[in-house]
């Protein structure tokens, strides 16, 4: 199934009112989205049968929409029935699940005012987002930089910033890593390719300021963990000089739930004991054997 290419699976996809055969749920070529992105996303995953802060994540798509500058076909309360069908559909109890909105073919240039917006969601299975997690993975440094509030909508998730995203990604792989670390345009340490990062120094968790980037769901979750340990947690502004000055390093994301780093660029980490209890925290919170802390 892990191989099997996203558009020949079986199953159902909720598409524009309804569940459509997964093969069947297709786009015109010309379509606003695919030419210009103006298409916003949710990646989430669902543990025991159920979506992992759903509501967060669809209130998360509802406002990535309104910066775009459209509103979704469906109230949020209508769109968290839809994932809930849509998951028990898949029949799967661990899963991820994608909910998009896209503008489509009314129009075909820079403007598309009127442009119907469609909305999907898909279920599929989906393991550890990196393989032998708990060794930590290996990144490298990004070429391109996470761009300024005034030159992107950097807090909604939008398929246009995720360019740079692939192309760090791809290059990150190329050289034999797992992910690449992006600096913002400033200079300063931002973030992975689809995920917040973390550093320890001294039992203290730092990480940079989600300023031009995504305050990812699971980051506010990570950080909440951490304080109901009674670690301190600082957000600022943190330069790439002082990588070395960290011993631990994590990731965090909805697929990447929260996943150690063993090196960013030669600079070593050791998995160690913060992020193995937030592992284990986040897993345990996931799963339903701890509740959320307050
Ligand atoms: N940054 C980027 C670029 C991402 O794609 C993601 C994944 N949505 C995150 C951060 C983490 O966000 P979340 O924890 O809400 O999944």
């Amino acid at each position: 199934m892990a191989d099997q290419p996203f558009d020949d699976r079986d199953g159902y996809i909720w598409m524009d009112g309804e569940f459509t055969p997964w093969r069947e749920a297709k786009v015109h070529v010309l379509t606003h989205a695919m030419h210009y992105a103006s298409c916003v996303f949710e990646g989430e995953r669902a543990y025991g049968g159920r979506i992992f802060e759903s509501l967060r994540h669809s209130q998360r798509l509802v406002r990535s929409a309104e910066i775009m500058g459209f509103e979704l076909p469906v109230t949020i309360e209508e769109l968290e029935a839809i994932k809930t069908e849509a998951l028990a559909k898949s029949g799967l109890d661990k899963a991820y699940v994608r909910a998009f909105a896209w503008r489509g073919s009314e129009m075909m240039g820079v403007s598309a005012q009127n442009n119907t917006i469609h909305l999907a969601v898909a279920v599929w299975p989906w393991g550890d987002y990196f393989a032998e997690k708990m060794k930590g993975i290996h990144m490298t440094h990004a070429e391109w930089r996470r761009p300024a509030p005034d030159t992107a909508p950097c807090h909604a998730k939008a398929a246009g910033l995720y360019m740079i995203c692939t192309l760090s990604k791809h290059a990150a792989e190329r050289d034999g890593y797992a992910d690449a670390l992006m600096l913002d345009y400033r200079g300063q340490v931002a973030e992975a390719t689809g995920a917040n990062i973390f550093f320890v120094r001294d039992g203290v968790l730092h990480t940079p300021t989600p300023d031009c980037f995504l305050n990812g769901i699971t980051r506010q979750t990570a950080i909440k963990l951490a304080q109901a340990r009674q670690i301190e947690v600082i957000e600022r502004a943190i330069m790439p000089d002082e990588l070395a000055t960290f011993s631990e390093c994590f990731i965090t994301g909805s697929a990447a739930e929260v996943t150690p780093v063993a090196e960013i660029g030669g600079i070593i980490y050791k998995p160690s004991d913060i992020s193995e209890a937030l592992v284990q925290d986040y897993s345990d919170l996931v799963n339903g054997r701890m509740s959320f802390p307050a």
